[in-house]
C-alpha cells in the first residue's frame, strides 16, 4: 500500500484517529463489558489467542485503533489481542506504542489487580455516555433514586430532601443491611404500580445481597468504609488513606454490598464531596444545598438567604475526583441551572496536588466552560467558611 492510499483508508477509519483518549475510551468500554470470570480466564490463558470472537465490538474498535497508527507509524508487526490486554496492566505513558496524552494521564493504569481501574470505569462512562444503547448501572441507579424522592414527596422541596437523603445513604453505607432496607421501607412507603416500595427497587438494584445472620464481622477500610476482601493492606479508594479494620454488622439475614459501579460513581466520588459539606456545614448550615436542584451542582451556598439561585450572592460547586485531568476537562459542563454569582470546579485535594493535572485539566477545558474557577478542596473550604465569616 502506497503512503497516499494508506492515509486515505485511515482518514475511512475515522477522522479522529490521532485522538489516542478515543482508542484508551473504546479499549476501558470494552474492558467494562467483559465478564470479570472471561476477564480471569483470558488473564490465565497460557498461549495468546488471536480468537476475536465474544470479544465487545468496543474493544475490538479501540484494538483496530491501534493497529492502524502500528501501521502509520511503520510497526511490522501488530499487537494481538492478548498484547493489549497485557499493555492495559502497565502505565499508559510505557505502552510500547506511543500514546498521544497528557503528562498527568501517562501514570494511569486501565487494569489494576485483574479489574478495571477507576480511571478504566470513568473513560468508559465518558465512552458510553454517548452510546444511547449503554445500559449502564448507575444510570438505572440514578432514575430510581430520582423515582424514589418524587414519588415519596407532596411538595417540590420534598423531593429534593430525600434525594440529599437517599444520596448520602449510599455515601454512608458501602454495606448494609435489611435493618437498613426496613428502615428505608418505613421512611419512604411510596410503592410502585407492582406493590413493591420504590425505595427497595432503588436498593436492590445499587446493592447486592449476602446471606449472613446476626452479627457479622466485616473486613472494611477505616477511611471509607469499603469492603477489603482478603484485608489487603491499602484500599485502593482514590483518595483514601484508611486501614484495613474490623466492623460489625447487624442483620437479620441478609447484608448488601454496593456494586461496583454504584460504588464508583456515588459513593467514592461521595467521599470528597461529604468532607466539604462537613467542613462548611457549621458556618452555613441551612445556608448550604448538598446536590442542589436534584445534582445540578455538588453543593451550592445561599449568603443572603434568598432562597432563590440567582437572587443575592450564591455560590456554586461540582465537586470533582477524576484520575484524568484531560478527560474530565473534555467533558466537564457546567449545567445553565445553576445561575451562581461565584461558579467553581473543585477537585479533590489528592489530585489538585498531582503534577500536571490542574494545567492539563484547564487546557483540556479549553476555555469552554467560562466563569467557572478552578480551585482544590483545601482552598474552596478556606474561601467559603472566609466568605461566610465576611457576611456574618
Ligand atoms: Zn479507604
Amino acid at each position: 500500500m502506497t503512503d497516499a492510499s494508506r492515509a486515505a483508508r485511515l482518514m475511512q477509519v475515522s477522522a479522529d484517529l490521532s485522538d489516542d483518549y478515543m482508542t484508551v475510551q473504546l479499549l476501558a468500554a470494552g474492558l467494562a463489558r467483559i465478564q470479570l470470570d472471561q476477564l480471569a480466564a483470558m488473564w490465565s490463558t497460557p498461549s495468546p489467542s488471536t480468537k476475536t470472537v465474544g470479544l465487545p465490538p468496543a474493544w475490538n474498535a479501540g484494538v483496530n485503533r491501534l493497529w492502524w497508527r502500528a501501521l502509520e507509524g511503520g510497526t511490522a508487526q501488530l499487537p494481538t489481542h492478548m498484547d493489549v490486554f497485557g499493555w492495559c496492566s502497565r502505565p499508559l505513558g510505557q505502552w510500547p506504542l506511543a500514546l498521544g496524552i497528557t503528562d498527568s494521564d501517562r501514570g494511569l493504569l486501565l487494569v489494576e489487580d485483574g479489574r478495571p481501574s477507576a480511571f478504566a470505569d470513568e473513560a468508559a462512562r465518558f465512552a458510553m455516555a454517548k452510546d444511547p444503547e449503554a445500559e449502564l448501572v448507575e444510570n438505572h441507579s440514578f432514575e430510581l433514586l430520582m423515582s424514589t424522592a418524587d414519588r415519596n414527596a407532596d411538595r417540590e422541596a420534598q423531593v429534593q430532601e430525600n434525594y440529599v437523603e437517599l444520596r448520602g445513604f449510599l455515601i454512608d453505607k458501602p454495606v448494609a443491611s435489611d435493618l437498613d432496607l426496613m428502615a428505608l421501607m418505613r421512611r419512604f412507603p411510596a410503592k410502585n404500580t407492582h406493590g413493591q416500595p420504590w425505595v427497595k427497587e432503588w436498593f436492590l438494584h445499587a446493592y447486592q445481597h449476602r446471606p449472613a445472620s446476626g452479627t457479622t464481622e466485616l473486613d472494611v477500610c477505616d477511611g471509607c468504609d469499603n469492603p477489603l476482601p482478603g484485608r489487603r493492606g491499602h484500599c485502593g479508594t482514590p483518595g483514601c488513606g484508611g486501614k484495613a479494620a474490623r466492623r460489625a454488622v447487624e442483620a437479620m439475614s441478609e447484608l448488601y454490598v454496593q456494586r461496583r459501579a454504584v460504588r464508583r460513581f456515588f459513593h467514592d466520588p461521595g467521599l470528597a464531596e461529604r468532607r466539604v459539606f462537613d467542613a462548611v456545614r457549621p458556618a452555613l448550615g441551612e445556608r448550604m444545598y448538598p446536590w442542589w436542584g436534584m445534582d445540578a451542582v455538588d453543593v451550592a451556598f445561599d449568603f443572603d438567604g434568598t432562597g432563590r439561585m440567582g437572587e443575592g450572592e450564591w455560590w456554586a460547586a461540582d465537586v470533582k475526583n477524576h484520575a484524568s485531568a484531560t478527560l474530565l476537562g473534555r467533558n466537564f459542563r457546567w449545567d445553565r441551572r445553576a445561575e451562581a454569582r461565584r461558579r467553581f470546579l473543585v477537585i479533590a485535594q489528592h489530585r489538585f496536588e498531582t503534577r500536571g493535572y490542574v494545567d492539563d485539566l484547564e487546557g483540556a477545558m479549553d476555555g469552554r466552560a467560562q466563569g467557572v474557577e478552578v480551585v482544590g478542596e483545601d482552598d474552596f473550604i478556606a474561601a467559603v467558611l472566609r466568605r461566610a465569616s465576611e457576611r456574618g
